[in-house]
């Protein structure tokens, strides 16, 4: 019998492996049909049968551009007739092949052509496990990128990352692996040994941008974590975990670069679990207020207190360092502080109705609450919640020099003056701006921070700088008070220099509530 047989060409779109498994696809679905007997695949180098079976170890390990497929049929067909079935064939063709892309593709981010995230997975799991030792994950930020983007438009900040992707990678050797997981997000797998060089070359990189017909130079620099790999991976995605907790570390710490050591794993760790279990811990009210007396230095008589969060996590008391700096980071402190002023709300409601002594109570605000939209009206909708009246709570914030934060701040205290709630500045004198403060702000009390006191010996200096706040303070008709007042030392001198209001451990800790009550009800302390 003799066969006819039809060449088609094609243009090479995709890897060779990926033309041969297409064609083989395409021929079995019809060729019952067309008595198509064989294609083979042939460019300038070979001629492969798809037909029997190839083994690709028989293949050039050559791609030209071109490429025909050439089908053979058992049958005689008129000419339109062959037309029609090859195009069949073609179409058939040309549908696997856009599969082949699309699974591709996949792999590939679409602006750079990188490999994505899925794409960096297999380039990584391509490597022997014991190999990967040799290499360090390295996740990429670039510097100020946001503002690029506003400032030039996205199509430029595109531009500004295809160029940096180009100038990054073509410093890298075969075997270290880029990655583009979209926006300005890049990871990459670097020789250990190498990290300074890369780091070199992820920094300055001048590039030029259209802006209204000129071109503007601008510098590139990027933000890494760096984790070097080690044999301790639990599934090869770890690698992008853990740079990528070393970068989010490196840009709150505002550094270049940081690298993952065992301490910070474990601290972002526990940071990790905070963000986590907050919110279903607070549901739970496994948060609460411990009150700290303030007292009048002459009399020993409790004249108000502060309210400080302790977190009852596994029937442990963990203290506000363990977990406030970590709410401050994810945007969830507010959450807390509103708790907390409606415990202690919730606490003075009780002693009303139960006739039990009460003094007015301080409580923290942390500066990023300024920020929150009308968090002062919800703090007055708290205190109105409870038929509190405004001179029995006392909000503390402390100084910021963030212009942004000072301008919220100052509204937020007027807004707390006009509704006759005070405010106190914490920790005062550790923040510079602390006399604008006191011209600007209308604050009705200070708290001097116990590092002013907290000193082997109080010498002369410390003496003329407290002296000093206190007589400012006094003419401007604000109270002030020290806290940290550990010794009865402390407490002469600072009754010396006319400071009456302190609060710390020579009277008492932060109390449970009840414990406080029992302290309030009995009297005045004697010292
Ligand atoms: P702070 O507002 O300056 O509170 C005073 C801290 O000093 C308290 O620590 C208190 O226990 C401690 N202290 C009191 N007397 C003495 C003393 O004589 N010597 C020494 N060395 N320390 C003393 P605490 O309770 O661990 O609170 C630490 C910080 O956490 C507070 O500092 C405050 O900034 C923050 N914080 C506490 N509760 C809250 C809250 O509900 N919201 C917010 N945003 N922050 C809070
Ligand atoms: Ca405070
Ligand atoms: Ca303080």
């Amino acid at each position: 019998m003799q066969l006819m047989n039809k060449t088609v060409n094609f243009i090479n779109t995709l890897n060779k492996s990926s033309i041969l498994e297409s064609a083989k696809k395409a021929f079995s679905g019809i060729k019952d049909y067309f008595g198509i007997t064989k294609i083979t695949f042939v460019n300038e180098k070979e001629e492969i049968d798809l037909v029997d079976g190839y083994n690709t170890s028989n293949i050039y390990n050559y791609d030209s551009n071109y490429f025909s497929l050439i089908i053979y049929l058992e049958n005689n067909y008129f000419d339109d007739e062959l037309i029609s079935y090859v195009k069949i064939f073609e179409i058939e063709y040309e549908r696997y092949i856009t599969l082949e892309k699309a699974m591709e593709s996949s792999y590939v981010q679409i602006l750079t052509g990188l490999p994505n995230s899925a794409g960096f997975l297999r380039e990584l799991s391509k490597k022997k496990r014991e190999d990967l030792n040799n290499y360090s994950a390295i996740f990429l930020n670039l510097k100020n990128f946001g503002m690029i983007n506003k400032a030039f438009g996205q199509k430029e900040g595109d531009e500004a990352i295809k160029e940096f992707a180009k100038h990054v990678t073509k410093n890298l050797y075969d075997d270290e692996i880029a990655s583009h997981f979209g926006g300005d997000n890049f990871v990459f797998l670097i020789r250990k040994e190498r990290f300074s060089e890369f780091l070199e070359t992820c920094n300055n990189l001048k590039i030029y941008i259209d802006s209204k017909d000129k071109k503007i130079e601008i510098n590139l620099s990027a933000v890494l974590g760096v984790y070097e790999i080690n044999g301790n991976l639990n599934e090869i995605g770890d690698v992008i975990t853990y740079s990528s907790m070393a970068l989010q570390y490196a840009k709150s710490e505002l550094k270049p670069y940081i690298f993952l050591t065992k301490e910070l794993k474990e601290m972002l760790n526990s940071a990790k679990q905070i963000e986590q279990t907050f919110e279903k811990e607070l549901a739970l009210n496994h948060f609460l207020p411990f009150y700290q007396p303030k007292v009048d230095i002459r009399t020993g008589k409790i004249i108000g207190s502060e309210a400080l969060a302790r977190w009852i996590y596994n029937e442990q008391i963990l203290a506000p360092y363990m977990f406030i700096p970590t709410l401050e980071k994810s945007g969830k402190i507010h959450k807390l502080d509103l708790y907390i002023i409606e415990c202690v709300c919730k606490d003075i409601k009780f002693c009303h109705d139960n006739g039990y002594k009460t003094v007015p109570v301080s409580c923290n605000i942390s500066r990023k609450d300024l920020l929150v939209e009308n968090f002062d009206e919800i703090i007055l909708n708290i205190i109105n919640k409870y038929e509190i009246m405004p001179n029995e709570i006392i909000i503390e914030v402390t100084e910021t020099t963030n212009i942004n934060e000072q301008e919220a701040m100052l509204e937020f205290i007027n807004k707390m003056h006009n509704n006759n709630i005070s405010t106190s500045i914490d920790d005062f004198g550790t923040g510079y701006s602390s006399l604008s403060a006191l011209r600007d702000f209308k604050v009705d009390e200070i708290k001097i921070d116990r590092s002013f006191i907290n000193r082997e010996k109080l010498i002369a200096e410390d003496e003329i700088i407290i002296g000093s706040i206190i007589t400012m303070a006094r003419k401007l008709n604000i109270n002030v008070l020290c806290e940290g007042v550990e010794n009865i030392t402390q407490a002469n001198f600072l009754e010396r220099l006319g400071c009456y209001n302190v609060q710390g451990f020579l009277y008492d800790e932060p109390l449970p509530k009840e414990k406080f009550q029992q302290k309030l009800e009995e009297g005045n302390y004697h010292c």
